[in-house]
């Protein structure tokens, strides 16, 4: 019988900061390419359902292939930085994404395409400036959830999603930032659904 591709609904595009990726229990290991601009670094793009369910690894028969994207890689080594211990040069951490995430728009995006539009809506995102013109700047102080969500809104035209993780010493800091965008790719939407999680009313800011 016929394997139907499965489909999906819209994307979360998930951008993070790579500050509080570094200063967990955890801690980050720099890329081989040297330490990350401190900007806002891709971590996916990743087909979802409306009732918050995703599919993930949809097509074991179209591995990654790094010869597809070979025009991209300088712009993917600092827009989609990879920040996991030990050091490497982003192809492991691409190759990840593609196939759990990527392989589930197949049908829309080939891999040299999925990895163009994630690109694409990097730059149009800008999120670095949103926050820093509204006053919100990575500088270890502590901002309203509210008014950083704000001021994306502001900016990007759509409400984001705010995941927050804890530093070394517990405070609850900006992570990742999701915004959604259709199933073409290419254009941001109002979130169907956002995800679950809680952050603290006013937040961490780090720097990098
Ligand atoms: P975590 O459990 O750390 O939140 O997420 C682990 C991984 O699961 C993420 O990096 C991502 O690959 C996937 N994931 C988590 N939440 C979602 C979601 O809401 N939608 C999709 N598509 N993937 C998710
Ligand atoms: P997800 O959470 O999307 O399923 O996948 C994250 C995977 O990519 C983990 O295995 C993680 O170790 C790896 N990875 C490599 N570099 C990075 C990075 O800079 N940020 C995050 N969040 N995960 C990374
Ligand atoms: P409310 O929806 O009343 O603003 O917030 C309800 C709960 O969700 C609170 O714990 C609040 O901190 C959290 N929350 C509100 N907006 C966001 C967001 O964008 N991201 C995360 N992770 N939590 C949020």
């Amino acid at each position: 019988f016929f394997c139907v591709a499965q489909g999906f609904d819209f994307f979360y595009f998930v951008q993070q900061w790579p500050g509080s990726y570094c200063d967990t229990k955890k801690s980050c290991c720099y890329p081989k390419t040297g330490k990350p601009d401190s900007n806002f670094g891709v971590h996916g793009l990743w087909p979802n359902y409306e009732n918050g369910s995703y599919p993930s690894n949809c097509d074991p028969r179209n591995p990654f292939d790094k010869s597809k994207i070979s025009d991209l890689v300088s712009e993917l080594q600092n827009e989609w930085p990879t920040l996991a211990c030990p050091s490497g040069d982003g192809y492991k951490f691409w190759e990840h994404e593609w196939e759990k995430h990527g392989t589930c728009s197949e049908s829309v995006l080939d891999q040299h395409d999925y990895f163009g539009v994630t690109l694409d809506l990097k730059e149009k995102s800008n999120l670095l400036q949103a926050l820093t013109s509204a006053g919100i700047n990575p500088d270890d102080e502590k901002y309203s959830l509210e008014h950083i969500k704000d001021a994306i809104k502001e900016s990007v035209g759509y409400e984001p999603w705010i995941e927050c993780n804890k530093d070394a010493d517990r405070i609850s800091q900006l992570y990742q930032v999701y915004l959604c965008v259709d199933t073409s790719g290419k254009n941001f939407i109002d979130c169907p659904v956002f995800p679950r999680g809680s952050c603290a009313p006013t937040i961490q800011f780090p720097t990098f």
